[in-house]
């Protein structure tokens, strides 16, 4: 008879807010599926307390733990160690064990690219890639798509800052060749364009009338057209860009993704794609 074992492994998110994070529905469905007694705590951890949350992290010996907002970027500095990309984008979601050790990595560009390449069978390199919006996931994406070879990127951003931070960040950085512009009004977007994606919070549950202002007949047929927002899946920018004969990638494939590369690093097993995928259609809602 084996001893018995009645532990649980941890891992989770620290965010603020963090009550509609969804990651728990799939990794808690992976972690059934796979018999594995693990837990998955969606946890408050307000900006000034994430000091003592790694520490107590450290404490519980949980394996790991996401971040979202507003914790990516602070928390770079109670790491051991921290991934070239993930220093690179300045930004990190998941953190791992070696040991004692805490490893910070960022698997949001990850589940993107993954998803390009797997879900939409499209290849990034040489390709040029027109990004609405410079937050997070601009910075997780775009440093991704520079890394896999991609020609051109052209980040379009309401706040110049943030915009001409990031197309610096990526022409300095790697080799891809960036721009900034401004987003004044109805953007058209470039005749020359092959993958388009959205990254603003436009569209997001419950705003999903809305859509971001761009000439949506300037979308060329059989171009790209991808949104990160996951909830809903189906955005308003998506239904107009397929009107236009793109190809569409919604951003549940992202989400999955990158949960399943933070899945593997934490538990060394393959994360079920497609349970996961399908947990989280389930509680959205959709088919
Ligand atoms: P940030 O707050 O870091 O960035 C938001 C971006 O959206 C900024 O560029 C901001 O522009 C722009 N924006 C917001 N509202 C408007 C508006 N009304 N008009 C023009 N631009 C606007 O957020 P994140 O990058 O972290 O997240 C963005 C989205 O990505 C969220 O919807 C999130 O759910 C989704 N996401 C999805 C993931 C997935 O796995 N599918 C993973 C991570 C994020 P400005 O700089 O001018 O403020």
């Amino acid at each position: 008879l084996s001893k018995p074992n009645y532990k649980a492994e941890l891992v989770g998110v620290f965010g603020h807010p963090v009550e509609e994070n969804p990651t728990i529905i799939m990794q808690e469905a992976a972690f059934r599926t796979l018999n594995l007694n693990w837990r998955y705590l969606t946890i408050e951890v307000y900006p000034d307390d994430l000091k003592d949350a790694i520490q107590g992290l450290r404490a519980f010996n949980m394996q790991g733990i996401n971040l979202t907002i507003p914790h990516k970027v602070e928390v770079l500095k109670y790491l051991d160690e921290v991934t070239p990309d993930a220093q690179l984008m300045g930004a990190v979601n998941t953190v791992y064990r070696e040991g004692k050790r805490l490893i910070g990595t960022n698997t949001d560009g990850k589940g993107f690219l993954t998803s390009l390449i797997h879900d939409a069978k499209v290849d990034p390199r040489g390709k040029n890639v027109v990004i609405l919006g410079a937050g997070g996931a601009a910075r997780a994406i775009s440093v991704e798509l520079a890394l896999a070879g991609t020609n051109k990127i052209t980040i379009i951003n309401r706040s110049p800052s943030r915009g001409e931070e990031l197309a610096n960040l990526l022409r300095a950085k790697t080799k891809v060749e960036s721009y900034y512009v401004p987003w004044n009004g109805t953007y058209r977007i470039p005749p020359e364009t092959d993958i388009l994606v959205n990254t603003t919070s436009i569209g997001l549950f419950p705003y999903t009338e809305q859509k971001p202002d761009i000439s949506y007949d300037s979308i060329l047929k059989g171009s790209i057209v991808c949104d990160v927002i996951p909830n809903p899946p189906q955005t308003q920018f998506l239904k107009e860009a397929q009107s236009q004969g793109a190809k569409t990638l919604d951003g549940l494939g992202m989400l999955v993704y990158q949960g399943a590369i933070g899945f593997k690093l934490w538990t060394g097993k393959d994360a079920p794609i497609s349970i996961m995928k399908q947990a989280l259609k389930k509680e959205f809602g959709v088919e």
